[in-house]
């Protein structure tokens, strides 16, 4: 089959959920039995949002091949359920820095380097690279910011350029708006999306289809409104309402008949019947009563939640999979130090500490899962959380008062986590962690070998620093196991705690490979021992298996 591209473009404001409704879009293709691929394209001068803070940013997303990622990505693979590479994520950064390193080599032949035609034909390279390498027949391909900012004409001008160089028929431009909503009339407005569709078509592009989003219901008047107004066919207009589930934006997308137009549009023909049966049970099971089970996450970026995206949808999945409702109480780490926002902690079912790095609020999180440890309330900490369980253990248990990773302080006399010796000596920032897959040996009868139902599992990492091996024997003496481990056993990867309703932390973030309909092991793990605190009954009701 001809591949096929959509484009996705944002105007009037960011952050309006176009990046979910490009992975919704493609989980409806997906359903009906093609092969998807999405690719987000950053205009950022940034390399990779790796080196940038999660309050720029929100959580960076790290795949397989370690990637370092933009979170819609962890959209894309949660709605399509796929897993994404390096070709699927592409900034302003990583194009100019080929296009430079060619013009060094001679590649240009003393040819004068410009925007149009050098710039804009290296991001068409990158964008046809992905269906090859995904071994897609669709690609899905989101613009990050709103048309206007300067740093996203050349990717606008490609995605017009494609249009001529692959044929009219394979291309779908979708244009996502906002309404904004005037408190004095009670009225959505629509100028600003008319506007928005007219700087794009300035650029060339006319949208086929405009999602629409605000935040109330959006009436028919207004979509025939928008119709007629931006020029685009009365199926190609998509009212899209804020919803509060938010796997339920399929289900809504494939009720306004999104799939059938694009598909004709593209002149493709359905391959098999959506079956929605399983994202109908989860929304169902989203807006059903349930017994609440409270959690504490215990982070540095906490007024942010979308610095912890995949944390918590892992935990929202886990809470779906079994019945009961996980609410997450948000605790900055820096307050527990000065002795506030323990009320959270002592009311919670559970506390998780998730992934972080610098010293700020570190001892409030190593104060925290010394509170979960004595008072047995479960705790999972991934990545540094797990580092945190260890620098505690060392430190209370084990009488390490001193004891601490040496990213904290590089003078711990007993440093319980240190850096890896192949991370000496490297000063650059950028994609140079520990990234990516890597397999994990599970211990026969841990708790965490429990969870997962086998023996090797592979997870996502994203760190510098590991548990130093020569405290491993003074840990299981005193009661903490090292449940996961590397192949060749040289790295820690989980540690647990025997006698604890459930302690456990991993090196690896096993919340990047949580999906809607395949909750993580562990997170049901935690869930479920926080659910068995709070008393809540579980109905455990969907099988639980690794991405391994
Ligand atoms: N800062 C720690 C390290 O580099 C933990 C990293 C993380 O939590 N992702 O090892």
């Amino acid at each position: 089959m001809t591949i096929k591209y959509i484009f996705v473009t944002g105007g009037v404001v960011s952050s309006v959920g176009k990046g979910v409704t490009t992975a919704a879009i493609g989980r409806l293709l997906k359903e009906r039995g093609f092969t998807v691929a999405v690719q987000k394209l950053d205009p950022y001068i940034n390399v990779d949002p790796g080196t940038m803070s999660p309050y720029q940013h929100g959580e960076v997303y790290v795949l397989n091949d370690g990637s370092e990622t933009d979170l819609d990505l962890g959209h894309y693979e949660r709605f399509v359920d796929i897993n994404l590479s390096k070709v699927s994520t592409l900034t302003t950064g990583q194009v100019y820095a080929e296009v430079i390193a060619k013009e060094r080599r001679g590649d240009y032949l003393g040819g004068t380097i410009q925007v149009i035609p050098q710039i804009t034909d290296e991001i068409k390279r990158r964008i046809g690279m992905v269906p090859e390498q995904a071994g897609a027949e669709i690609v899905l391909v989101e613009v990050g910011g709103t048309v206007g900012d300067i740093e996203s004409l050349p990717f606008i001008e490609a995605l017009r350029q494609i249009r001529s160089d692959v044929g009219r028929e394979n291309v779908f431009y979708i244009h996502t708006t906002w309404l904004p909503h005037i408190g004095a009339t009670n009225e959505l407005k629509t100028k600003p999306t008319q506007h928005s569709v007219r700087e794009l078509r300035a650029l060339g592009i006319s949208p086929q289809m405009i999602v629409a989003r605000a935040d109330r219901t959006i009436p028919p008047d207004l979509c025939e409104k928008i119709a007629k107004f931006c020029d685009v066919d009365p199926r190609g207009v998509v009212p899209m309402p804020t919803v509060d589930v938010m796997y339920e934006i399929p289900l809504l997308l494939e009720k306004l008949g999104v799939a059938g137009y694009l598909m004709d549009m593209l002149g493709l023909e359905e391959r098999k019947q959506p079956d929605w049966s399983a994202w109908e049970r989860i929304v169902k099971s989203a807006r059903k009563e349930k017994p609440a089970v409270r959690v504490a996450l215990v982070g540095k970026y906490v007024e942010l939640h979308d610095a912890y995206m995949s944390v918590k949808e892992a935990l929202a999945h886990a809470g779906l999979a079994l019945g009961v409702q996980v609410e997450i109480d948000w605790v900055h780490a820096a307050e527990l130090e000065k002795g506030r926002g323990w009320e959270e902690v002592r009311a919670a079912d559970g506390v998780i500490v998730p992934g972080g790095f610098d010293s700020r609020g570190i001892e409030g999180k190593i104060a925290a899962a010394q509170y979960a440890r004595e008072n047995r309330v479960p705790y999972f900490g991934l990545c540094l959380g797990m580092q945190v369980m260890a620098i505690e253990f060392a430190r209370n248990v084990l009488g390490y008062s001193e004891a601490n990773s040496t990213e904290f302080d590089p003078a711990s006399p007993y440093p319980v986590i240190d850096l890896m010796p192949d991370q000496r000596g490297i000063s650059e920032k950028g994609a140079t962690m520990r990234l990516g897959v890597y397999p994990c040996q599970l211990q026969p009868g841990s708790i965490a070998a429990q969870a997962y139902g086998g023996e090797v599992v592979e997870e996502r990492h994203r760190h510098r620093f590991e548990f130093n091996n020569a405290a491993r024997e003074a840990f299981n003496e005193h009661g903490m196991r090292f449940s996961g481990v590397s192949p060749d056993n040289r790295l820690v990867e989980i540690a647990e705690l025997a006698e604890h309703p459930y302690m456990l932390g991993t090196q690896f973030h096993p919340e990047f490979l949580s999906r809607p309909t395949r909750p993580h092991p562990l997170f049901v793990a935690f869930v479920k021992a926080a659910a068995e605190r709070a008393g809540a009954k579980v109905e455990a009701n969907v099988s639980v298996e690794s991405n391994g």
